[in-house]
């Protein structure tokens, strides 16, 4: 096999026919092959040969299959997740969740926080990475998706601190089990619409059940927020993660239930998050 430097220049040529970041995607995955870190990668490169097993992977992520798929990983706010093809792959754009509720509670903790929908757990635990004090509450309708938080629960050292509940929020009184007086509720719930068309790395890759909410994308809100009346303590905040061009309808589904709602833009300045407060 050859100097590892030609091989990523090479596949970083082959991969700019799918990606947007053929040469990240072609060190991730180089690394990955290595057993190495990328920091470690980028500095040992001049003198690293290619495994065998580059071009395999090279392969399945020139068919659009998801780097962090074919690595069984994705960094979310510093953390190092396991991911699958049962979770949502965590976003940066999501990392506006954690940011705000920092920026939010900075006198005053949150004791109790609860993710709806916590898929790999990145939510809930970045959020007890922030607040070390607080415990937390993740529910999920998949069981293998709750599989894979526990274990990053496990693996990140927020075991004692994290409880994970499977529960369906379409079922009638789902919330029951979950009590009440939860100081922070994140949420990045399914909210892209029946037909929308996806890109094939997600549309092909992802779990359909953590994208699609139904007709126009409003489903999973229209159970979430009439339930947040019991779940929130008096002063709780709600971290609502929406979609590009639902800030609108899903504001004023808030806002007729009288929260105060606080509307903030990601890095690509999409409307991405809102913030509910009684
Ligand atoms: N942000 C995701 C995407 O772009 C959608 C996540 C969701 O539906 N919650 O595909």
């Amino acid at each position: 096999m050859g100097d590892a430097a030609g091989a990523l220049r090479e596949a970083a040529q082959r991969l700019s026919e799918i990606s947007d970041s053929p040469r990240l995607d072609a060190e991730l995955l180089m690394a990955h092959a290595l057993g190495m870190e990328r920091s470690e990668l980028l500095l040992k490169l001049p003198e690293l040969t290619t495994p065998d097993i580059f071009s395999a992977l090279v392969e399945r992520r020139q068919k659009s299959e998801p780097i962090a798929h074919i690595i069984g990983a994705k960094e979310f706010w510093g953390l190092d997740f396991q991911v699958s093809p049962d979770v949502l792959i965590p976003r940066p754009d999501s990392e506006l969740l954690i940011e705000s509720a920092v920026g939010m509670f900075a006198s005053e903790p949150p004791q109790k926080i609860l993710d709806l929908g916590t898929g790999s757990g990145a939510l809930l635990l970045a959020a007890l990475q922030e607040f070390p004090d607080a415990r937390g509450v993740g529910i999920d309708a998949s069981a293998a998706a709750l599989q894979i938080a526990h274990n990053n629960a496990d693996r990140l050292g927020f075991a004692d601190r994290a409880r994970f509940l499977m529960l369906d929020w379409t079922r009638p009184d789902w919330e029951k089990a979950l009590g009440s007086g939860f100081d922070l509720i994140l949420a990045n719930p399914p909210y892209i619409a029946k037909n929308t068309r996806l890109s094939a790395d997600v549309g092909d890759f992802e779990p359909h059940e953590a994208l699609f909410a139904g007709e126009e994308g409003l489903d999973d809100y229209k159970i979430i927020i009439p339930a947040l009346e019991k779940l929130l303590s008096p002063a709780g905040v709600t971290m609502l993660e929406i979609g590009f061009d639902q800030a609108n309808i899903v504001s004023e589904m808030a806002e007729k239930r009288s929260y105060h709602v606080e509307l903030k833009q990601d890095l690509g300045k999409n409307d991405r998050l809102l913030i509910l407060r009684r």
